[in-house]
């Protein structure tokens, strides 16, 4: 049985850079895995993952919102799954996911976030978390200070900001990963206003 691994990180962390890296080793060793990537995801274009760092790769797969398989001709000689901001993804898919390393001996990778903006699992990572062979975390710095980024503040307009649509695509302006201790001093003002 091949394994499921979940790997996260806070936004900004180098997840995608990582995918991109691992993509990069199997194709020296002349392996093509698939690349799957939730199509809500467009910052970088329709079909692309792409890193901060600025290296990017076409995915293979685009996930449609509801979908809970992947057909069955995109495994065809393919090493290995990636998959993309996989906090997008339907615990459904996760649960394939999960069938797919057991029955066709296929390494399946997720990479994305445990938790939105308001300190919450998304599905996909909670179903993650409970059936995955590893959990990986990427560390990186909080973006205010040099203790580990835990928890992910939405910006808006220059602004923190708890409330507003959980799936919200953007870059670096709309999210930052920020330890603790300034998700709190950030948005404890913001949780007295709305008391
Ligand atoms: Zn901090």
């Amino acid at each position: 049985m091949a394994k499921l691994h979940f790997i996260y990180g806070t936004v900004g962390s180098g997840k995608s850079l990582q995918l991109l890296s691992t993509l990069h080793n199997y194709k020296q060793k002349g392996l093509q895995p698939l690349v799957a990537k939730p199509a809500i995801d467009c910052r970088f274009g329709e079909n692309m993952v792409a890193s901060r760092s600025g290296l990017k790769y076409e995915a293979n797969l685009q996930l449609q919102p509801e979908q809970d398989t992947i057909p069955v001709e995109y495994l065809e000689d393919k090493c290995a799954v990636l998959i993309d901001e996989c906090q997008f993804v339907t615990p459904a898919l996760v649960d394939h996911l999960r069938h797919l390393s057991l029955n066709r001996d296929v390494p399946v990778l997720c990479y994305g976030l445990k938790t939105d903006f308001q300190t919450k699992l998304f599905p996909a990572s909670q179903r993650l978390i409970e059936v995955a062979d590893t959990i990986q975390e990427i560390k990186n710095l909080c973006r205010h200070c040099e203790r580990k980024a835990t928890m992910n503040i939405r910006i808006a307009n220059g602004t923190p900001c708890l409330d507003g649509p959980i799936v919200q695509i953007g870059a670096d302006e709309l999210y930052q990963g920020v330890c603790f201790e300034h998700y709190h001093a950030m948005t404890a003002p913001l949780k007295d206003r709305n008391r």
